[in-house]
């Protein structure tokens, strides 16, 4: 069998005798939210039977947000009742040990409610495999417990390799699934290997890497998580553009004046300076993140929504993203210096642990982008993202020309900004337009207000963390989500240059701790008579 989109089909339709029972939690959600269209009968998109084995579970990421995600999924009626997950991990556990770890993780972090039932089911499947990454033994092991789940619980021989750990151990565990012969799939199975950011530091980097998995695994088989795909308000980007005949008309260049994308963070690097130093910002967040956002907000409509058509579209993006002729006032980054975070006083950068004294990664990274095709040439994308800023947010903000004539007084308007379409992606996820409105009185005097969709109100329900989606997609095979290995070289042809310029010129310019980042930024948007939105 060819992979994923006939492998997609073939669980679908096994789904449909395995997870009744399941199903109908979903079904009983749906019919409790009076928002929801009771016209709206589709049955939910169910995993069919299989094993998800979890590299690195004594990690952060399947501590916070892995575990509690299949649980969710669990609980939404989305997995098969012989599901099965498996723990590989350095750690002398027995099943009952990682059951343990996982219960504990779920209650501290699942997005819904904890019930009994659903955790009993989940838990009947529940197995831990330890042992190093290099250990033959190890994986031999891991080889003989798939067969085993296979024979006892149904799960088919299709097995998805979720690697949840440093990023230099992908190619050793790459390697392991290939000589263990569990990366080769029999007849009628399949086998995914899903691999989270970064991928790769570099462009070189980022081919090295493709070339190991995909000497292993066939491209249809990787799924790159950039988890930020897998949120409702990023896909809601495609909603809001592609279904609605109100905005598209004026999506470009006669009506656009610019795009603000901003992720900030609050907090510091944490415990993660092994990670974090010598990554930084940019390579850490915009190579993936923000350039993601900005190719969902200019692409043109694919023809459907499946992978080759929307990836296309994003990939024509990506092509014709240009950098500022000059980077030493286009390419601004920065790090942070001690300074009162929540009323908190913290300490910079530098002095954090485990951080070398003279270390010259950033902490902030704002560039200004242009998109050179017919839709956008002109337009500048303003793209900005650092840790220890004034508070947590990420939106895309898409700014509006002025008015070309205002018929009211220099007085009644001093205060009316432009229009602005900010598509809030967390924390609160949804969509305010800002748009100038009488005040009212006597006088004709106009100012900004805001019309907002918040997720939560109009759906009353909270969206599915991103790892919920994205760990079904891997199970159902759907790859639309997931980008392909063209984006990820595309975006880093966009940061290398940029990183080669930092790299040789200066330092990043200290910025304290709660404020909005370098004056090097700031002066970057005044050159061209804007400011940075105020969040
Ligand atoms: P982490 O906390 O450092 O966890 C790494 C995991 O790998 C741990 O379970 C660790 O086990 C295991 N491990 C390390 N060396 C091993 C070896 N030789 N043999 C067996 N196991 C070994 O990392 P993380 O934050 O969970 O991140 C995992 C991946 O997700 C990374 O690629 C990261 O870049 C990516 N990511 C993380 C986040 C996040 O929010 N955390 C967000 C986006 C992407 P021990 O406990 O035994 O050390």
């Amino acid at each position: 069998m060819s992979e994923n989109e006939p492998a997609a089909l073939a669980d679908e339709t096994q789904v449909s005798t395995t997870a009744i029972a399941e199903v109908a939690v979903t079904d009983q959600t749906i019919a409790e939210n009076p928002l929801r269209d009771p016209r709206d009968k589709r049955l939910p998109r169910v995993a069919g039977p299989c094993v998800l084995v979890l590299f690195g579970v004594t990690g952060d990421l399947a501590k916070r947000k892995l575990l509690p995600a299949i649980y969710d999924l669990g609980n939404r009626g989305l997995l098969p009742p012989g599901f099965s997950l498996v723990g590989f991990a350095r750690r002398d556990w027995a099943h009952e040990d990682f059951a343990n770890v996982t219960y504990e993780a779920v209650k501290e972090h699942a997005r819904t409610p904890f019930r009994e039932e659903v955790w009993k089911q989940i838990s009947e499947g529940i197995h831990f495999c330890p042992g190093e990454f290099h250990d033959d033994g190890a994986f031999d092991c891991l080889s003989m417990m798939l067969k085993e789940i296979d024979e006892t619980r149904g799960t088919g021989g299709n097995y998805a390799f979720y690697l949840s750990v440093p990023p230099k151990f992908f190619p050793t565990v790459v390697e392991q699934l290939k000589r263990t012969g569990l990366a080769q799939h029999p007849d009628g199975s399949w086998r995914r290997v899903v691999i989270e950011k970064p991928f790769g530091h570099d462009l070189a980097s980022a081919q090295d890497l493709n070339r190991i998995t995909s000497a292993v695994f066939p491209e249809s088989s990787v799924f790159r998580i950039d988890h930020y795909l897998g949120k409702e308000t990023v896909q809601n980007i495609l909603a809001l553009r592609f279904a609605n005949n109100l905005y598209e008309p004026i999506w470009n260049r006669s009506f656009v004046d610019h795009v603000q994308i901003t992720m900030a963070e609050d907090i510091g690097i944490g415990s993660r300076a092994g990670y974090y130093d010598g990554i930084g910002a940019a390579r850490d967040v915009i190579q993936n993140h923000l350039l993601q956002l900005l190719a969902l907000v200019a692409m043109e409509d694919p023809t459907s929504f499946d992978a080759n058509s929307l990836r296309r579209e994003k990939e024509k993006v990506l092509k014709a993203v240009r950098l500022p002729d000059d980077l030493a006032t286009g390419a601004i980054r920065g790090q942070y210096t001690a300074g009162w975070q929540g009323g908190d006083k913290v300490i910079g950068y530098l002095e954090e642990d485990g951080i070398p004294k003279d270390s010259l990664t950033d902490t902030y990274a704002a560039i200004k982008l242009e998109v050179a095709n017919r839709r956008w040439a002109g337009v500048p994308f303003y793209l900005r993202a650092g840790k220890r800023l004034g508070r947590r947010v990420t939106e895309v903000a898409v700014v509006f020309q002025r008015a070309p004539h205002l018929p009211f007084s220099k007085d009644d308007t001093e205060i009316l900004g432009q229009n602005a379409l900010v598509i809030r992606v967390q924390p609160d996820e949804g969509i305010t337009v800002r748009f100038g409105s009488k005040v009212p009185g006597t006088a004709m005097e106009v100012r900004d207000v805001s019309m907002d969709f918040a997720y939560g109100e109009s759906f009353m329900e909270s969206s599915p963390e991103a790892y919920e989606r994205l760990l079904l997609d891997v199970l159902i095979g759907d790859p639309p989500l997931f980008p392909h290995q063209r984006e990820v070289e595309l975006s880093w042809q966009i940061l290398d240059p940029i990183e080669e310029y930092w790299a040789t010129h200066g330092r990043p310019e200290g910025y304290p701790a709660g404020t909005w980042g370098p004056a090097g930024a700031d002066e970057m948007l005044a050159r061209d008579g804007r400011v940075w939105r105020r969040l």
